[in-house]
């Protein structure tokens, strides 16, 4: 099987120098391997995504040294590739709708029979409230969806993992706890009214219609790789071994983020730094 890669950014800011290890990351991977690396854009969320963010992330990888196969797979174009996926949980009875606005949700889950509220990949763990008794029937709705997490973890019939050829967060590897994923992650949100699908369907269908064999990504999303990979078995599809690399941080030991626009590749091009000094700024 061919190595093959892919780096996913967003179109919702500059890129910056943890953006650029991610992507060289993947970059010298695919090559070292003879493998191929895709790019592909993450404009899901068309609420926030800019067609002038896409054009500068073009702009930066090319003058960064990366090439990839073209056409480019834009997420916003496959929504229809996300419902007939979605359709299959549905099918399964896999999936709710749920009505809970992030107040609701607050409020829900910080009621004293609870207990303290949980926070997951996604936020704080979903109550259950819009959660039925039993698999919901009919057509598949135009409405947010919840995977009903215990209903999905019950269907499995060999246990959960993944090959990790980086490092967790704390050096742990691929190993799956189904009680954890309960109580840690819970009912995740797969269907958003606003977009068709969320990250974490998108993601999966993306990586397997693309035969991504290696996803190397930033160790902050490590926690979500357990959702992506239980999505995997219940659609049919691969598993990918994963590389989960370390973060790039600024001065103070703070992650990155998109409104860094001190550290955006654009802001470095424009001081003159070269594509060496780049590397060498992230240890490449
Ligand atoms: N689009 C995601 C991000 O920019 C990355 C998704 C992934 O690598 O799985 O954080």
């Amino acid at each position: 099987m061919t190595f093959t890669t892919r780096f996913a950014p967003s179109p919702t800011g500059p890129l910056h120098l943890g953006h650029a290890y991610s992507a060289l990351l993947a970059y010298d991977m695919a090559r070292a391997a003879n493998g191929v690396f895709h790019l592909r854009i993450d404009d899901i969320d068309q609420s926030r995504a800019r067609p002038e963010w896409e054009a500068q992330i073009f702009d930066d990888l090319s003058w960064l040294g990366l090439s990839w196969p073209s056409p480019v797979l834009r997420q916003s174009d496959r929504v229809p590739r996300y419902r007939d996926a979605l359709k299959t949980l549905w099918d399964q009875g896999l999936l709710y709708p749920c009505s809970c606005s992030r107040a609701d949700i607050r409020a829900a889950a910080s009621a004293p029979q609870e207990g303290a509220p949980l926070h997951g990949p996604d936020g704080l763990v979903y109550p259950g409230t819009c959660r039925p008794a039993s698999p919901p029937s009919g057509p598949m709705p135009d409405a947010v969806m919840r995977l009903d997490m215990a209903r999905a973890l019950a269907r499995l019939t060999h246990p959960l993992c993944f090959h990790e050829t980086g490092a967790g967060p704390d050096g742990t590897t691929g190993e799956i706890h189904p009680l954890d994923m309960l109580q840690t992650v819970g009912d995740v949100v797969l269907a958003r009214r606003d977009m068709g699908a969320s990250y974490h369907l998108s993601v999966v269908i993306d990586d397997a219609d693309q035969a991504i064999t290696h996803v190397i990504r930033g160790r902050d999303l490590f926690d979500a790789t357990q959702i992506h990979v239980l999505l995997q078995r219940l659609l049919n599809q691969p598993t990918p071994a994963y590389h989960h690399h370390r973060l790039i941080r600024d001065d103070t030991g703070k992650r990155l983020a998109k409104r860094d626009d001190a550290r955006a590749i654009a802001t470095y091009r424009a001081e003159g730094c070269t594509q060496a000094d780049i590397r060498m700024k992230i240890g490449l």
